[in-house]
């Protein structure tokens, strides 16, 4: 049968979005009958595009343009994070929803994949800015979100105060405190205990659990991280934690390495006050784009999307590469770095701990009964391990890299549920 391209999507810029078709090409050949459901993976459920007025400290209005996109929901609630960045566009809230309908099947949690954004840079923003910012987004998407229907959560450029503004604005909407409708909120308003470093710690499992298959010992290896966010600081200070060297960082201000060995918890400070890596003492400048070519055992993109690349996967020294961030990864360099005998380990599993604790988080809230930390890490790792293995077992049988194999588990239970529900009406 053939079937209408999407004509709202601009024909260019569509790059992550391309990239996610082309996964989904991949893995469509493994789906067998359900393969006859492929077509709902190619298109997103529902798109909602918002107009954000905000009144500016200086007393001007500004407009800025965000975004709730559902993927899909045949699985439970939609589920995704909110992301500002002055790069954000539909086709990349798409893909990024997209990911996370994947990703939440790869991992087995009971939700869709949804994504949402407002193409701005929070950084030049007041806090009084950003607040206002977040209220009347978070409004705006109102007739999408909730905790049956969609929970948001933080991606790059918000954090658990936005949450926090978000949960606030939606219970005043509705005239009753709602935890549920976000997770990765602070403590004292429902949050999880381990919420915050669980994307980075959930990327230390998984490395753990990839290494031995690969026979390397995570102890004194050596790892480099593009980020220090949220994720990547996280990963770094698991790493350095259990006896690894991370040994390269860069962030948005620039990259920097030490072979023998960079103290997170130092940087972290250091960041605090400079703003970012740039200029850390301890360490020497590299060239940013000469980032994943230096001397290590595990590289770990923890930014954006795109930046593993035809142009870098040849010079990749590293003999994993565990995505952090979304999307990190282009398919030609997939191809070149398992013709190369490197291993990635893709974004949905490898990131998953951030969804997979927020979905602890909205159970926490519906029960208004609170884990340990210890039991939320515990099961995190279990989880997580138990998806990576599936798809490390998928991926044998089928002779495919590991991400078609995470994409063979997460398209067969999506488009079960498809089949199971049949089309309405
Ligand atoms: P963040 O905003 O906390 O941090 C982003 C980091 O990337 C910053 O250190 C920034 O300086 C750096 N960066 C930005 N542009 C860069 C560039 N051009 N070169 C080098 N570094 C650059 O965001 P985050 O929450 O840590 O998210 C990072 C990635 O992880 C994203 O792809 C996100 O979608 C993904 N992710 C996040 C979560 C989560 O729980 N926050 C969960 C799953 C996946």
């Amino acid at each position: 049968m053939k079937h209408e391209s999407l004509s709202y999507l601009p024909k260019e810029n569509q790059g992550p979005w391309k990239t996610y078709l082309e996964q989904v090409e991949r893995v469509t050949p493994h789906l067998g009958k359900l393969a006859y459901w492929v077509e709902t993976l190619k298109r997103p459920k529902r798109i909602l595009i918002v107009d954000v007025p905000i009144r500016m400290d200086d007393g001007t209005v500004a407009h800025f343009e965000g975004y709730r996109v559902h993927h899909n929901t045949s699985r439970g609630p939609a589920k995704g994070g909110i992301r500002y960045h002055p790069a954000v566009t539909l086709s990349e809230v798409m893909a990024l929803a997209a990911w996370m309908t994947i990703k939440n099947a790869a991992v087995g949690l009971p939700y869709g994949g949804g994504k949402g954004g407002i193409r701005v840079d929070p950084a030049k923003l007041s806090v009084a800015e950003l607040e206002r910012l977040t209220r009347r987004y978070t409004s705006e998407i109102g007739v999408l979100i909730g905790p049956q229907r969609d929970v948001p959560a933080p991606d790059v450029g918000t954090n658990q105060q936005v949450m926090a503004w978000m949960m606030d604005t939606f219970s005043m909407n509705v005239g009753s405190t709602v935890p549920g409708v976000v997770t990765g909120k602070p403590i004292p308003l429902g949050g999880s205990l381990g919420r915050r470093d669980a994307t980075g710690n959930g990327v230390f499992f998984v490395t753990a659990a990839a290494a031995k298959k690969i026979g390397l010992d995570l102890e004194g290896s050596r790892v480099i991280i593009q980020g220090f966010g949220n994720v990547g600081n996280a990963a770094a200070r698991a790493f350095h934690d259990h006896g690894s060297l991370v040994v390269g960082i860069a962030d948005v201000t620039g990259a920097i390495y030490n072979e023998k060995g960079i103290d997170p918890y130092d940087l972290t400070a250091y960041v605090a006050e400079a703003g970012g890596v740039r200029g850390y003492p301890k360490a020497e400048p590299v060239p940013a784009q000469e980032f994943f070519s230096l001397p290590a055992d595990i590289a770990i993109p923890a930014a954006l999307e795109g930046v593993i690349t035809e142009q870098n996967a040849w010079k990749i020294k590293a003999k994993m590469v565990v995505e952090a961030a979304n999307g990190p990864t282009t398919p030609a360099a997939d191809d070149i770095l398992s013709e190369r005998g490197i291993l990635v380990v893709p974004d949905v599993i490898a990131n998953a701990g951030g969804v997979i604790v927020s979905y602890f988080e909205w159970v926490q809230d519906f029960n208004s009964y609170f884990w340990t930390e210890e039991e939320v890490n515990d099961n995190l790792r279990r989880v997580i391990t138990e998806a990576f293995e599936a798809a490390w077992q998928k991926a044998a049988e089928r002779k495919v890299t590991l991400r078609t194999g995470a994409y063979v588990v997460a398209a067969t239970r999506v488009l079960e549920a498809r089949a199971l529900r049949g089309l309405y009406p």
